[in-house]
């Protein structure tokens, strides 16, 4: 299939598949709706979107950064897109990262599984006593005894633990080194003895539960086989970059697919919502205002994160660096504005849950946030410029 008969086929499934039943997945248990979501996953697989960005021999379409990006956007249009082509966060993360870094009987054991959809994974690395932009603070230690690692740490935000069959764990394993060789990524299967899962974290009014939760964990003596680690000892934030770049291209993908389906809803309503007999509110200035600026900033926003993603195909992640930490920036700043607007233009009814523009008000104000805040971007990109400018001592 070319990658536009792709992007139709994902359109259509998201058109007539998805977004009939969106509210109805918002607004029940996980509990519930799971059942329904397994049952939009095997049609996924019909229609050949199953793990776009995993190779053929997973099960998946092998696609390329940037084409994976494009159908990111698509399945972006609503909530549940990514989830029913098991593409979505944190797993596709962890999906990378076992099959970059997993030896083969890590990949047998939780790679194989996790590409098929039978089981889920959640990644552990932010501390609720350590401030997470700055990550080499971490405190969870594993400790090797023999042939294990004795894992004890405290984590928090960890997205999608309740049900999770494992997590990556970033612990410290060689505390003397150089701050970031300290840390080691280690599979942990869950649950395990010594594990407790607190509590699913209240967000935004909402606790979630499964996929949709962001829980805080405990680990208090666990035990795996040192086997279980990713890579090196002391690799854990070498693998964490690797992790980050695409994960990057693919939220920010996601959000402007939010945008796009945020911006027909506006247009749609400023249309539809007259405010004299005749004349629709998409008369009134400020509302084409709204609606021009957001398709300017739309248009601009998916330009530069195919750019980044172009650019880290061409020359790898680290040589994009800078066009990651913009597209992080920019594109969270563009989906609140546009969130805004959409929701400002729907007046009483944007603040409803009968659109998913207030579900994702709640739920998205953390991409200014997770993968890296706003200001530690702004931070390395204003570093790299006053480099060039700097007089030499
Ligand atoms: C919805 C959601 C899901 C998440 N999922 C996961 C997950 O699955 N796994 C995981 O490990 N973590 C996860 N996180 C945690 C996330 O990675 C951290 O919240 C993030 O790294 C920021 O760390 P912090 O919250 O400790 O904020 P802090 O580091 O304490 O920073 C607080 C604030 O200080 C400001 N700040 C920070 N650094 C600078 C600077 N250099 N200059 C100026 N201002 C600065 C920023 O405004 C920042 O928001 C998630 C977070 C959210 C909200």
């Amino acid at each position: 299939m070319t990658t536009d008969a792709l992007l139709d086929t994902a359109r259509d499934f998201v058109r007539d598949v998805l977004i009939p039943q969106e509210a109805t997945l918002l607004r029940a248990s996980w509990t519930e709706v799971e059942p329904q979501l397994e049952r939009l996953r095997a049609a996924a697989r019909e229609r050949g979107l199953w793990a776009p960005f995993l190779p053929a021999s997973l099960g998946g379409r092998g696609l390329p950064l940037e084409r994976f990006a494009r159908l990111s956007e698509v399945l972006g249009a609503t909530p549940f897109g990514h989830y029913a082509c098991n593409c979505q966060a944190p797993d596709v993360g962890n999906m990378e990262l076992l099959h970059l870094f997993g030896t083969p009987e890590q990949q047998a054991e939780w790679l194989s599984p996790l590409a098929a959809g039978r089981i889920r994974s959640c990644f552990a690395m932010t501390e609720p006593e350590h401030a997470g932009s700055n990550p080499t603070q971490l405190s969870t230690r594993a400790v090797r005894e023999g042939d294990e690692y004795v894992i004890t740490g405290h984590k928090w935000f960890t997205s999608s633990a309740e049900g999770a069959a494992f997590a990556i764990v970033m612990a410290v394993t060689t505390p003397d080194a150089p701050p970031h060789a300290r840390a080691s990524q280690i599979i942990v299967p869950l649950p395990t003895p010594g594990y407790t899962l607190v509590r699913n974290i209240s967000v935004m009014g909402e606790p979630g539960g499964g996929w949709a939760s962001h829980a805080e964990i405990t680990f208090d003596g666990v035990r795996v086989p040192v086997t279980n680690r990713l890579g090196d000892e002391g690799a854990g934030f070498a693998l964490a970059q690797e992790r980050l770049g695409p994960g990057r291209i693919h939220h920010c993908m996601r959000w402007i697919g939010i945008c796009e389906r945020a911006f027909t809803l506006m247009c749609r309503y400023a249309l539809s919502r007259e405010l004299t007999p005749g004349h629709p509110l998409a008369e009134q200035q400020q509302v084409q205002f709204w609606i021009a600026e957001s398709r300017i900033e739309i248009h601009a926003a998916r330009l530069m994160v195919l750019d980044a993603a172009a650019r880290i195909s061409r020359e790898g992640q680290r040589a994009a660096r800078e066009e990651i930490a913009y597209i992080k920036v920019f594109v969270a700043h563009t989906l609140h504005r546009v969130l805004d607007r959409a929701l400002q233009v729907h007046g009483a009814l944007g603040m409803t849950d009968d659109t998913p523009i207030a579900w994702w008000y709640r739920h998205e104000r953390a991409a200014r946030i997770y993968d890296g805040a706003d200001e530690v971007h702004k931070t390395v990109i204003a570093r790299r410029a006053l480099a060039a400018y700097r007089v030499p001592a």
